[in-house]
């Protein structure tokens, strides 16, 4: 099996925010970069991050 463990179970998955094209994705760690246009994105449920 890979080692890319993609799941995306609503426990300990983390929804982050594109800082560019407001894009959402939901992913259990960071996703590095936005699917739509590679930009930074941001954890939406870590205002102090
Ligand atoms: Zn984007």
């Amino acid at each position: 099996m890979s080692q890319r463990d993609v799941t995306y179970d609503a426990d300990d998955a983390y929804e982050y925010e594109c800082l560019r094209c407001a894009e959402t994705v939901r992913a259990t760690g960071h996703p590095g970069g936005c699917p739509e246009c590679a930009s930074p994105m941001r954890n939406r449920r870590m205002p102090y991050e």
